[in-house]
C-alpha cells in the first residue's frame, strides 16, 4: 500500500466509505473522519468539510479529565499521529490546575526569592542582606530559627549586662547593639514563618 507524501489539512480521506455526510440533513459527501468519542478513537462519523470543521470546533477531547489524566494523556499521544482536531479546547480551570501543579515549588520560590523563571536557585543559606550585621552582631549563622535566636539573646543580654559587668559603658554599647540587632532578626523571622520553621 503506497501512501502519498503527506496529505494536505483536510484533504478528503481516502478510506472513506463513499457515503453521504453523517450530519442528519446533510447530503454531502462524508470525506471527512471524526473519531467518535475518545473512548472510541477507531470508530468515526463521516463528514462533509463544512460539518467536520464544525464537528472539530465543538470537539471537547479532555471534558471530564483531570489536569492530571490529561498530562498521562497528552504524554500518552506523544508520537502518535497528530490528530487533526484541536486539542485546545481544555477548559480554563483544567489549565490553571495544570499551571499550579508545581511539585519543585520553583514558582513558591521564585515569588518569595523574587527570582524569574531563568534565574539561578534561591541560595536559601545565604543571609539576607539586612541581616549581616545583626547575626554577626550575635554570633549566629543564617538560616536561624526563631527558638535559637531567643536563646541567644538571652545569653549575650545576661552576658553584656551592664550590672553584670560594674556598669561598664562599653557592656552598655554591646548591648544596645545587640538589642537592635535581636529586634532586626525577629522581626525578619516573624514576618517570614517559613524560613523560621527551615532553622
Ligand atoms: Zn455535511
Amino acid at each position: 500500500m503506497t501512501r502519498s507524501p503527506r496529505p494536505r489539512a483536510y484533504a478528503p480521506d481516502p478510506a472513506a466509505p463513499g457515503r453521504p455526510c453523517d450530519m442528519p440533513g446533510c447530503t454531502c459527501a462524508g470525506e471527512y473522519r471524526a473519531p467518535k468519542s475518545r473512548t472510541e478513537l477507531n470508530t468515526y462519523w463521516w463528514f462533509c468539510l463544512e460539518h467536520v470543521r464544525q464537528y472539530n470546533a465543538g470537539w471537547d477531547f479532555y471534558k471530564g479529565m483531570t489536569a492530571g489524566q490529561i498530562e498521562a494523556q497528552t504524554r500518552a499521544d506523544t508520537g502518535w499521529q497528530r490528530p487533526t482536531w484541536p486539542l485546545g479546547s481544555l477548559g480554563k480551570q483544567a489549565v490553571d490546575d495544570a499551571l499550579l501543579r508545581d511539585p519543585m515549588h520553583i514558582l513558591h520560590a521564585g515569588r518569595i526569592h523574587r527570582g524569574g523563571p531563568g534565574a539561578p536557585p534561591p541560595a536559601t543559606h545565604a543571609t539576607p542582606a539586612a541581616l549581616r550585621e545583626p547575626m554577626q552582631a550575635l554570633g549566629l549563622d543564617w538560616p536561624v530559627s526563631m527558638d535559637v535566636l531567643k536563646a541567644r539573646y538571652k545569653e549575650l543580654a545576661k552576658r553584656h549586662h551592664p550590672d553584670a559587668n560594674g556598669g561598664d559603658r562599653a557592656s552598655e554599647e554591646r548591648l544596645k547593639t545587640i538589642n537592635l540587632a535581636y529586634a532586626a532578626v525577629r522581626q525578619h523571622l516573624t514576618a517570614e514563618p517559613r524560613m523560621a520553621a527551615a532553622g
